[in-house]
């Protein structure tokens, strides 16, 4: 019996497989490779190039492999795109997934585990954020996922489905094995930004505006190491083996950190003065965004192992310098 990761060949995918494979569990990838990288697949991992949208492709997949639980991380995720062009969203995110749950509940696959984000929340009411707290998003990403995870509370009371949504907040750093870490083009996030600069590829990094109610005026974020991600996804899927029930979770570490602290913990990490320039704020960017994981930590028993934020950027920095353009060198 394996597990099917979907979207394995990304950023928080690839991770995933890393540590499944390491736990001695029997993975395969199906990824369509628009955003991901073969490279990033682990070699142990079976693998085949498949976009969820293709209902054939998918089923063929669960009739080849014996299937008994899925990771579900194949959607694009970039906000600003999701704005520009909101029915690319709809139709990979949800189209995507509604296939996928078509197939699976074809198929009697019954479990899945699903990438879902803190996007889902938009503005917070209040920090930290709880599951509960409402969920009214800002931007589309933050919109197609929410829906993804109606779909399959939905599907759920329809048909003997049970899933698990964790939503995460910042994703960051990369696999202590320096092999694979974060590759997006165009690239968005603060820390691969941040790191541009000391490897000479960007000569400052933008501040996005210094004028919100936080202790320096920068956004307050909640830095989480992917590979402590990873590990709650395996962690999920052993609670619905055991028979869990649907739920949602947040994935952070509690701890917020502005802007301006990130770029000094990368400065003191990569020894670079890493000029930095205050620019206009960019829009739909809350004030701050900090989780409370007490749920995970109590229903999953999540322990975030790698939770400071000089080990995150460390283990960025790593990657990043071993490979400056990624996957292509
Ligand atoms: N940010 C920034 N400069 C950049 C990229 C990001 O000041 O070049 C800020 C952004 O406004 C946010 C934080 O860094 O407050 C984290 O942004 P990121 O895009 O990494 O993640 P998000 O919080 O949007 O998921």
């Amino acid at each position: 019996m394996a597990i099917l990761v979907l979207g394995g060949a990304g950023y928080i995918g690839s991770h995933t497989v890393y540590e499944l494979i390491e736990a001695g569990r029997d993975v395969v990838v199906a990824d369509n490779l628009i955003t991901g990288f073969k490279a990033a697949i682990h070699p142990k991992a079976r693998f085949y190039q498949v976009d969820i949208r293709d209902r054939k492709a998918a089923d063929q997949l669960f009739e080849r492999e014996q299937i008994d639980g899925v990771i579900h991380f194949a959607a694009f995720s970039q906000v600003g795109e999701s704005m520009k062009n909101p029915l690319k969203y709809y139709d990979n995110n949800l189209y995507g997934t509604t296939v996928l749950l078509q197939s699976m509940v074809a198929h009697g696959v019954d479990k899945i585990v699903f990438s879902s984000t803190a996007a889902t929340y938009g503005e917070p009411e209040r920090i930290p954020i709880l599951e509960s707290d409402k969920t009214v998003p800002t931007n589309c990403y933050g919109e197609t996922k929410l829906a993804m995870e109606k779909m399959m509370r939905w599907t759920g009371i329809a048909h003997p489905m049970h899933y698990v949504a964790l939503r995460y907040f910042n994703a960051c750093g990369a696999h202590a094995s320096g092999k694979i870490g974060e590759a997006h083009d165009p690239e968005t996030h603060l820390i691969p930004l941040i790191l541009q600069v000391p490897l000479g590829k960007r000569e400052k990094i933008s501040i996005y505006g210094d004028d919100y109610p936080t202790k320096d005026g920068t956004c307050i974020r909640d830095y989480i190491h992917v590979s402590d991600l990873a590990q709650a996804h395996i962690l999920a899927l052993d609670y619905l083996m055991k028979g869990g029930e649907s739920d949602v979770f947040n994935l952070g570490n509690g701890v917020g950190f502005t802007v301006k602290e990130v770029i000094d913990v990368a400065r003191a990490v990569t020894g670079h003065p890493i000029p930095s320039e205050v620019v206009p704020r960019r829009a739909g960017d809350p004030a701050q965004l900090v989780a409370s994981s007490d749920k995970a930590k109590t229903i999953l028993g999540w322990k975030p192992q790698l939770d400071s934020l000089e080990t995150i950027v460390a283990s960025a920095w790593n990657w990043h310098k071993a490979h400056p353009n990624g996957f292509n060198g």
